[in-house]
């Protein structure tokens, strides 16, 4: 079995998280160090470490995270205005935490969706 996070704390509770949505697949807090006005980390409950393990028996519960990030987006009044959805796999993406999460930013203008540095 894939090796649990922090999330799945978050998920179960048992840590600190302001979570705007859970239901029996997905769970949604506010990311703890925000890189725009909003942003929110969208996640399965069921643990799956990166992109790389994504498996068909799983689409359900994928396709339901951007289901409630459309929904958030309308909720956090950035549906019409725009906003960006990011997934980081592994090293030269940055990943932190194995424990596959959709990004939800908006709020302002987030620039090109690169930066180069
Ligand atoms: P990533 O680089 O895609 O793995 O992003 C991990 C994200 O998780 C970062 O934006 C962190 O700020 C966020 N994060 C880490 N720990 C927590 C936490 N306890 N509560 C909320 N967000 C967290």
């Amino acid at each position: 079995m894939a090796q649990e996070t922090i999330f799945s704390k978050i998920i179960r509770r048992e840590v600190p998280a302001k979570i705007v949505y859970q239901d029996d697949l997905v769970t949604a807090f506010h990311d703890i160090n925000p890189q725009a006005p909003v942003h929110i980390l969208i996640i399965p409950n069921e643990v799956i470490p990166t992109t790389n393990d994504v498996e068909s028996s799983q689409a359900s519960n994928l396709g339901t995270l951007f289901i409630v990030a459309a929904k958030l987006a309308k909720q956090f009044s950035i549906s019409e205005s725009g906003y960006r959805l990011i997934v980081n796999c592994n090293k030269d993406a940055r990943q932190e935490v194995f424990h596959l999460h959709m990004h939800l930013l908006g709020g302002k203008d987030l620039g090109p969706m690169l930066s180069l540095d």
